[in-house]
């Protein structure tokens, strides 16, 4: 069974549901994702950048080669950790849920990871 920490990247679930074991689906949609803003890494995304843009922008001198020891050495092109340069991410769509799983939605938000881990435990245990 996955752990609270691998659970972060599935896509959203409600636990604690008769006959989920692995969790309730629940309606989501696609979000820009907000740590990267839909860029995909942490910087600016030069994936798609040639020599000749570089040169364009920046001309042949100091700067030019800055920025590209730079971008060699990474600064640039870091994946985003929170949508692993998918640039989307999955979040629960509130407005798709029924009345019912909307309130159970809004409890399990209240709690912690830990929390759940520890409540999907003990009724594992009493079962
Ligand atoms: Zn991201």
């Amino acid at each position: 069974m996955a752990t609270a920490m691998e659970d972060q990247m599935t896509d959203p679930v409600l636990w604690g549901i008769d006959g989920y074991d692995d969790g309730f689906p629940l309606p989501s949609k696609k979000e820009i994702c907000p740590t990267c803003h839909g860029n995909g890494t942490h910087g600016r995304n030069l994936g798609a950048y040639t020599e000749d843009d570089l040169e364009r922008e920046f001309g042949g001198g100091h700067e030019r080669q800055q920025f590209l020891d730079d971008w060699r050495a990474g600064m640039y092109d870091s994946a985003c950790e929170a949508c692993h340069g998918i640039r989307v991410i999955d979040v629960p769509d509130r407005n798709q849920m029924t009345p019912e799983i909307r309130e159970l939605y809004d409890a399990q938000e209240q709690e912690t990871f830990l929390d759940h881990a520890i409540a999907r435990a003990e009724r594992a245990a009493g079962c």
